[in-house]
């Protein structure tokens, strides 16, 4: 009944079957936890509780805290709540938002060709789905410079907003169809930002058209080609974004910061 209504055969059924995985963990004698978990920093929380809104593990919770108490045998390491938080309180030190920004910064510098696309992928659908591509001689154009995340709801605002800045003519957020995440919600917070950032983007008089979304299987390689193309081919038409345009990006990353920090 955890689940949902059901007869008592199948309620029966599944209560055994979680049992069993109970009996399975203890059996075992160990439990294998993510080797990548948050690092917190309480001297700049604001306890906000942002983050045990967003963590769908439940791996953060107060219990009655002023801060967040992180579980790190429930962590799955897909970096969303650092990716929320707006204080910089968390961040995966696997990948720190630094790290990213720099990642970020190095897409864009070392791209020959334009127009110039930074593509985030998830490294359970995308990102195999991209080398999937590359194994199998299907073609895509060149333009995009990858860059591999644990997740899609790893990305930060200012991550995405950084790209742009630094020269990139459109980015691309990729990770699993959204219902198949491998974090149940992470592509769901990453569709939720970039639809976000767009707005924003539209807001400062930037096309919104140059941050797109997409969603592709770990298997589905042509897909994956397909889409790079015709993003590719959108950006294409659009032209260059322009160093009038990127100090528009950069005002934007000034006033979403100060929204986001309050300030
Ligand atoms: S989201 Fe960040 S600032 Fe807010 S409570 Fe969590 S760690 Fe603190
Ligand atoms: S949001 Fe992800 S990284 Fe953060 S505590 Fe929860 S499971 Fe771990």
């Amino acid at each position: 009944m955890a689940q949902g209504p059901k007869d008592i055969a199948d309620s029966v059924a599944h209560a055994g079957l979680a049992a069993s995985k109970v009996k399975t963990l203890l059996a075992s004698g160990n439990v294998i936890t993510e080797a990548c978990v948050p690092s917190f920093n309480e001297d700049v929380c604001i306890s906000c509780r942002l983050c045990e809104v967003i963590c769908t593990p439940n791996a953060i919770k107060f219990d009655n805290e002023k801060y967040p108490q992180i579980n790190l045998a429930a962590c799955r390491g897909c970096g969303a709540c650092a990716a929320a938080c707006p204080s910089g309180a968390l961040d995966l030190p696997c990948l720190t938002t630094e790290q990213l920004l720099e990642a970020t910064k190095a897409a864009v510098l070392n791209n020959p060709v334009r127009p110039a696309i930074v593509g985030y992928l998830c490294r359970w659908c995308a990102y195999i789905a991209a080398d999937r591509a590359g194994t199998s001689r299907i073609r895509y154009p060149p333009n995009i410079i990858n860059i591999q995340v644990p997740c899609t709801g790893r990305l930060n605002t200012e991550t995405i907003l950084t790209a742009f800045a630094e020269g990139a003519d459109g980015v691309a957020v990729m990770g699993c169809h959204v219902q198949d995440c491998h974090y149940r919600s992470g592509a769901r917070y990453a569709k939720s930002r970039t639809d976000t950032i767009r707005e924003a983007l539209e807001g400062a008089g930037i096309d919104g058209r140059r941050l797109f979304f997409g969603s592709v299987s770990a298997s589905e390689a042509d897909q994956f080609a397909e889409q790079v193309n015709d993003f590719v081919n959108v950006v294409t038409k659009l032209g260059p974004l322009g160093r009038e345009m990127m100090g528009k990006v950069t005002r934007t990353q000034s006033a979403d910061a100060e929204e986001m920090t309050g300030g």
